[in-house]
């Protein structure tokens, strides 16, 4: 083992998720010392394990279920099998040319990268155990944190020992599981469980609420449920994972509760999609000062602050909801506040995309959400069927919703559950950011046949604004 001498640093990053290598490259930019340390995936989860991959892995099953589905658009194909390890290239592919596209901009924005290990010494100081075995101790003036979340394995006897599947090594699988068990009903656990269906997987999904993705309205959660049981996926809702015996990949018994007593189910594979866990631990961040929240999340401030001076925490480890794009936004609040700015984390309009097929989009409050916080609205649907797009394309499933304020003309919130949802969201959300009453996209004209279209019908249903202010009352 080498041991090196102390480096000094203006800036040290420790993980290059999103925020870690955007902060990297703009600082390096302007002539700061930069150096960012990486334990393995160079650009962080999103373009090696989680968002781009499974998405590129979730457009290879759609495009088994339209060759399955080639008849009825007039192409005939032969039976239709799936390579799992052509499916894996594919992927492969994509991530390497996304490595090759962060090693340019490291190179390009002057930035260091050091692929290893960080833990704390001292306060704004890691000792770095580096992959070509030097261990490397680094100063830095000012210091950022963005080491990320892993998969949560939840603490169910057996869980562990059957060393279930993860995101990570389903989007390496070489091999159709013959039946896959996922255990969850959120967004990781829908987009996986969908996909895997199309390549001719059995599968099943548990879920212990009593609707899958249970941050969306009931009647959202009512439709997702009715397009994955059409396609064959078994979908068991309220059913606890009380035990599980056997190997994920040989053969697994899973114990489950149910409301209508225990039963056993058994698989091939198990995918544990049941939530994240802050990579915090292994940090040793008790020597530098930083706090961390009960759940382990680093503790920060609006400003995205830890509780140690010169110390910033940004993206998932901070707690921030767990999407790329609010990881890019913690990037440039930190970033904006250094630069003599003054930005918080309060009041952001965070949209959401579940990339299931059709897909679930929302910005702004759910029904749901403005019933439990009191505020009154006004409430349009529209099945997306009315939207001509969807009859071009034969993918006519799903709805639009949208809600109103009952006191003025502001959209408060957006729904789509349908293909291109969301495309369509990002429509509204740019109304919303301009602060633009609804009866602008009621009233705007559209090209046809577009999705967004559909929004001048929803818009135009919004029930007029009574003088009293009442509209559709939290129920
Ligand atoms: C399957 C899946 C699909 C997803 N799809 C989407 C999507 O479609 N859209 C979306 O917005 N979000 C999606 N997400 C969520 C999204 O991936 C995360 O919110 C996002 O990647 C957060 O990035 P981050 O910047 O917080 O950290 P990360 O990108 O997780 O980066 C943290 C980095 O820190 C490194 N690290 C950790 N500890 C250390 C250490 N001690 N020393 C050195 N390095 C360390 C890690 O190796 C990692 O590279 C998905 C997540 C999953 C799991």
């Amino acid at each position: 083992m080498v041991v090196l001498e102390k480096q000094n640093y203006e800036i040290l990053i420790i993980g290059s998720g999103e925020a870690g290598k955007f902060l990297a490259w703009t600082m390096a930019k302007t002539g700061r010392r930069t150096v960012v340390v990486e334990r393995k995936l160079i650009g962080g989860s999103c373009p090696n394990i989680a968002c781009l991959p499974s998405k590129n892995i979730i457009h290879s099953a759609k495009v088994a279920e339209l060759a399955r589905r080639g008849a009825e658009f007039g192409v005939n194909t032969g039976p239709v099998t799936v390579e799992m390890t052509g499916v894996r290239a594919r992927k492969r592919k994509m991530v390497d040319g996304m490595i090759d596209i962060h090693l340019d901009r490291y190179k390009a924005s002057g930035a260091e990268l050091i692929l290893g290990e960080a833990r704390f010494v001292a306060p704004k100081t890691v000792e770095v155990k580096s992959h070509d075995g030097g261990v490397l101790t680094i100063q830095g003036d000012q210091v950022f944190l963005n080491v990320g979340t892993r998969a949560a394995v939840p603490d169910i006897p057996g869980l562990r020992s059957a060393k279930p599947l993860t995101h990570v090594e389903v989007l390496e699988l070489d091999r159709l599981p013959e039946h896959l068990l996922v255990l969850g009903g959120g967004f990781v656990g829908l987009e996986l469980a969908q996909a895997m269906r199309r390549f001719g997987s059995e599968v099943t999904v548990l879920q212990q609420g009593a609707q899958l993705a249970d941050r969306e309205d009931p009647d959202i959660a009512a439709e997702l449920l009715s397009l994955f049981q059409d396609e064959g996926i078994n979908v068991l809702l309220n059913t606890e994972l009380l035990k599980v015996k056997g190997l994920s990949g040989r053969q697994v018994k899973a114990r489950l509760g149910t409301p209508q007593g225990e039963r056993t189910i058994e698989a091939s594979h198990i995918l544990a999609a049941a939530g994240r866990t802050p990579n915090t631990q292994g940090l040793d961040l008790e020597n530098a000062g930083v706090e961390l929240d009960t759940r382990g999340y680093i503790r920060v401030n609006e400003r995205l602050q830890t509780t140690a001076p010169s110390i910033w925490a940004m993206g998932d480890c901070a707690g921030s909801p767990h999407f790329t794009h609010v990881s890019f936004d913690d990037f440039r609040i930190v970033h904006d506040n250094l630069s003599g700015g003054n930005r918080t984390t309060q009041d952001r309009l965070i949209p959401f995309c579940l990339f299931s097929d059709p897909e679930l989009a929302r910005v702004g409050l759910s029904e749901t959400e403005a019933q439990n916080r009191g505020i009154s609205y006004r409430l349009a649907k529209l099945p997306i069927a009315a939207v001509l797009r969807t009859r071009t394309l034969s993918e006519t499933r799903g709805f639009l919703k949208a809600l109103v304020s009952t006191t003025s003309d502001d959209i408060l919130g957006f729904t789509a559950l349908g293909v291109n949802a969301g495309e369509m969201m990002s429509v509204v959300q740019t109304a919303m950011l301009a602060k633009q009453p609804y009866t602008v996209l009621r009233d705007a004209i559209f090209a046809h046949p577009t999705m967004a279209e559909g929004l001048g019908g929803l818009f135009a249903s919004i029930p007029a604004r009574s003088k009293t202010g009442a509209g559709a009352v939290p129920g």
